[in-house]
């Protein structure tokens, strides 16, 4: 068994042999040229994927994110998302530097706000004092919500609320494929949602870097150039997108593996006399409360000394989350050494 259980994140997996392969193999050019096929290959199969006529291949999430906020924004303008939601938590601001906008934050059910809420937080563009309000973002899966969905017919709901207010909508998809795999959703169901959908390939789909923005041809033309302004342009990084299309052929459905053992972790975690609250766990992440005698830092200390690492997540919370790497000998190991935690260090 290899020696660390590094449950910190899903984006700390090692390549396989066969998708090492795969990069190895692939044809390449310059990408910023127009002239990488792998990536060409890997921007129309995502595209076709979600029924979206473009998508751009980006180093990460993060740029992918920030690149579809800027496109439907000028300075000035209003953003509406969750006050859990990455691209306003862990972006590092980067909506007020990259795209001069503000941030209209809804309190939502981890994460998952309602069609009423964003009615209600909407500013009329007909009042020259008020930022505009110029789209929603939605995040799916939550992260900070513990990994869960969103239920499909209230993203409907929004849109109808947004259509309304010509409102554009662009949706935090870097674990978008644990939600489709949860629920048994597809692409396709949210590419008609919204105008500008992000997608990671290095978070449990286990590439080394990858993220696409996916949108309309115009918009997708814009965001080449606010790619490029960010520093985003890459050459031959058709190898990483040969990655990337390894992935989505061969790592998707065995995200319900991942899944699966989150919840066995979930029923553990209930048993355990030092576990104050549990977030309900739908997909690969888990993550829970330390009750008050137990110090965050000698939880991790001991799980350290059992070979496990994972990752606080503010005051007693931890976050555990599953990914390829991790197998069910693991795993075993894993609910042992939490057996084993003692209140006093
Ligand atoms: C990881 C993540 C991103 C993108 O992160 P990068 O590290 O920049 O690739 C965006 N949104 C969510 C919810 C994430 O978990």
């Amino acid at each position: 068994m290899p020696q660390m259980i590094d449950v910190r994140s899903d984006t700390v997996t090692q390549p396989t042999p066969a998708m090492l392969e795969a990069m190895l193999q692939a044809q390449v050019g310059d990408d910023v040229f127009g002239e990488d096929q792998t990536v060409n290959e890997l921007q129309s199969k995502a595209a076709d994927l979600f029924a979206k006529e473009a998508a751009l291949f980006c180093p990460t999430g993060t740029m992918s994110n920030q690149i579809g906020i800027r496109v439907h924004t000028q300075p000035g303008d209003e953003v509406i998302c969750d006050e859990l939601a990455h691209i306003y938590l862990y972006e590092g601001g980067g909506i007020a530097a990259n795209s001069g906008a503000s941030v209209r934050l809804l309190k939502g059910d981890n994460g998952r706000f309602t069609a009423e809420q964003v009615r209600e937080n909407i500013n009329r563009r007909d009042d020259s004092h008020l930022p505009w309000t110029r789209v929603v973002a939605i995040e799916n899966t939550v992260n900070r919500g513990g990994g869960c969905c969103w239920d499909l017919r209230e993203i409907e709901h929004i849109r109808v609320v947004c259509r309304e207010h010509a409102i554009a909508m662009h949706l935090d998809g870097a674990r978008l494929f644990n939600a489709l795999v949860a629920r048994n959703e597809t692409p396709r169901d949210y590419g008609h949602l919204f105008e500008s959908i992000s997608i990671c390939l290095s978070k449990g789909l286990g590439a080394p870097a990858g993220s696409l923005l996916l949108g309309s041809r115009a918009l997708i033309d814009k965001a080449h150039r606010h790619r490029k302004l960010l520093g985003g342009g890459m050459r031959q990084a058709g190898y990483l997108a040969a990655a990337g299309l390894y992935a989505l052929e061969h790592n998707v459905k065995r995200l319900r593996d991942d899944h699966r053992k989150a919840k066995v972790l979930e029923g553990q975690l209930r048993s355990l006399p030092y576990v104050s609250t549990v977030l309900p766990v739908e997909t690969n992440i888990v993550i829970f409360t330390l009750d008050e005698r137990l110090a965050t830092d000698s939880f991790l200390q001991q799980l350290q000394h059992q070979q496990v690492r994972a990752l606080s997540m503010g005051r007693q919370t931890i976050r555990f989350v599953f990914h390829l790497d991790v197998s069910d000998a693991q795993l075993e190991a894993l609910l042992a050494a939490l057996r084993g935690i003692r209140l006093a260090a």
